[in-house]
C-alpha cells in the first residue's frame, strides 16, 4: 500500500513508516474492498445478483483493472452482456478521463 502523502510503500501498517501519516482509513477501505471482491467471487454462481452488488461496491471503493474484470464477470453471470462488453472495451482502450 502506497502512502498518499509521501508515496512510500507501506506494509499494512496504520501509520506511514516514513512520514507518519495516518493510513488507518485507507487500510480499512482496502480491507473492505478485498472482502467485497472475495465475497463477489464466492457468490458468482450461487447468487449472481448479490455478487453484482458487492462487485460494484468494490469497484466504487477503488477502481482498477482487477475490480473492472470482476465486475465484467459478474455482469456476464447476470446475463448483462452489453454491460460486460462495455467494461471490456474500457480496459482494452485504456482508462477514460
Ligand atoms: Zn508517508
Amino acid at each position: 500500500m502506497r502512502c498518499p502523502v509521501c508515496k512510500a510503500d507501506n506494509n499494512e501498517a496504520p501509520q506511514c513508516r516514513r512520514c507518519k501519516a495516518d493510513l488507518s482509513l485507507l487500510l480499512a477501505l482496502e480491507r473492505r474492498r478485498a472482502q467485497a471482491m472475495a465475497d463477489a467471487a464466492a457468490r458468482l454462481t450461487s447468487d449472481p445478483g448479490g455478487a453484482l452488488t458487492v462487485a460494484d461496491e468494490a469497484d466504487q471503493l477503488r477502481r482498477d483493472e482487477e475490480s473492472r474484470r470482476l465486475l465484467a464477470v459478474t455482469r456476464l453471470m447476470n446475463r448483462d452482456f452489453a454491460g460486460a462488453l462495455a467494461l471490456r472495451q474500457e480496459w482494452t482502450s485504456g482508462p477514460r478521463t
